[in-house]
């Protein structure tokens, strides 16, 4: 799989990525800001629908919108043909905004809301993601309220244990989709509902799943379970979605490293293809593959960039408190405010210093954000809580965050009055504002005095 760095030169000490000067750009931008990639997210979107085409030649790819909902990227990914999946009334208003067509769009969700039910009906989308049996029934009923008949893919939990931090871990229980027990009963009232119109099964296994297996296991059980359906329903389903999930390396990796390190992504694109198709081009090659890729679009096609505002001197000491050492700290302006998942769920950003691309990184830091917050860490590396960078490295360096296009601006918050960051875009050679940056007003602007 492709890396950010694959974008990122250097030219005279400056990192540059997609061309831009990071540097120049944080003196004339507020950092920290995200930039974006328009030809990244352009290959990302080609790379992702070749390698599951070449495997299975009736492949569609629904971009998994909740990765990054903002409305150029949105429009940038529609633009290379894909569809969306929605996850929200907010994100499906959003993704007709940027241009879907209602047939480019897939409606998933655990506790939609009647009005999000009539809303999915009324706009005659591609299908709604049914996640429970009482879900079937609202939308049969909301169905009818709108008139209209409506598609339906019913998600099961195929009980599938995957490799990735147990909150990212979606059909292994928990409160995803329908228990796969009772998944014959709820096709077959599917059946019989009107205005309830069954195309197909849908799974979503997990997200940042770095091996093969799961997906292998997931599909065969999905096989499985359509042979029993079919059977007993005397229906024949035309789709089969198997969600998102596939990782991107924030780790050097190779496919000797362990499977169980989730920052490490030691398999292509290719491989989760292959692993999704085999089984299905063996044993049901008529059946349409849905995919809903998030993360493995969009992480790669942003960098976030950030300035170092203090650095500091502290002791180590020991359980006696004598001192057996120091630790330098870089604190820059970008915490868990600007990139959630620095704290939800401990996730690890590799990191350069932008503006000292000639001096070796050979100096251990620790690095933290600004936020009043002991959480607000990064992790270190190699199981320190260090990272290398050059020793020179001040107040006033640049400093960048890779692969962080997905999961970034949706989770921003404005924690310790902090505005959210600005969001920028390398678009034929220029660089284009994609995200307003907020004002102190933006803070307030929701508060009533
Ligand atoms: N599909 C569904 C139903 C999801 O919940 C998610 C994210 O969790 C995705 C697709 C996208 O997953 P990823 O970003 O890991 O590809």
């Amino acid at each position: 799989m492709k890396r950010a760095e694959t974008l990122l030169t250097s030219r005279e000490g400056h990192l540059l990525y997609d061309g831009a000067d990071l540097v120049e750009l944080a003196g004339r931008l507020p950092t920290p800001f995200f930039l974006y990639s328009e030809r990244k997210i352009a290959e990302n979107a080609a790379a992702l629908r070749e390698a599951f085409v070449r495997h299975h030649a009736d492949t569609e790819v629904f971009f998994a919108s909740k990765a990054c909902s903002n409305l150029w990227f949105l429009r940038q990914v529609g633009r290379t043909g894909i569809g969306a999946e929605v996850n929200s009334g907010g994100e499906l208003w959003k993704a007709l905004r940027a241009g879907f067509a209602p047939e480019q769009i897939v409606f998933n969700g655990v506790a939609k809301t009647t009005d999000e039910l009539e809303q999915a009906v009324r706009h005659g989308i591609r299908a709604v993601v049914v996640d429970s049996l009482g879900e079937l029934e609202r939308l049969a009923r909301a169905a009818a309220v709108v008139g209209r008949a409506t598609n339906v893919l019913l998600r099961v939990d195929v009980h599938v244990p995957t490799h990735t931090r147990p909150e990212m871990q979606t059909a292994y229980g928990g409160k995803f989709g329908i228990d796969i027990e009772e998944a014959v009963a709820a096709f077959r009232r599917a059946q019989e509902l009107s205005g309830i119109d069954t195309r197909g099964l849908h799974l979503h296994i997990g997200s940042q799943i770095t091996t093969l297996e799961p997906y292998t296991q997931a599909v065969e059980t999905a096989l499985d379970l359509l042979d029993e359906v079919e059977r007993a329903c005397g229906l024949r389903v035309e789709c089969l979605d198997v969600g998102g999930g596939f990782a991107v390396p924030y780790k050097e990796s190779s496919l000797k490293s362990d499977p169980t390190d989730y920052f490490c992504a030691p398999y292509s694109l290719d491989d989760y293809a292959e692993a999704v198709c085999t089984a299905l081009e063996l044993r049901r090659p008529d059946l349409k593959l849905l995919i809903e890729p998030g993360r493995s679009l969009a992480a790669t096609a942003a960098v976030l960039v950030t300035r170092v505002e203090c650095v500091k001197t502290k002791h180590l000491r020991g359980g006696d408190g004598r001192r057996i050492g120091e630790e330098r700290w870089l604190l820059v302006d970008a915490g868990h405010n600007t990139m959630l998942d620095l704290l939800a769920v401990s996730w690890y950003f590799p990191v350069r210093v932008a503006s000292r691309t000639g001096e070796a990184a050979d100096t251990p830091f620790r690095l933290a954000g600004p936020l009043c917050d002991g959480g607000d860490v990064f992790l270190g590396d190699e199981e320190t809580p260090w990272r290398r960078f050059p020793g020179a490295t001040t107040v006033g360096d640049v400093l960048v965050l890779l692969n962080t296009g997905a999961y970034a601006f949706e989770l921003m918050t404005d924690y310790n009055g902090r505005p959210r960051a600005g969001g920028y875009a390398v678009s034929g050679g220029e660089v284009i504002t994609i995200r307003r940056p907020e004002t102190y007003q933006d803070l307030i602007s929701h508060d009533v005095e």
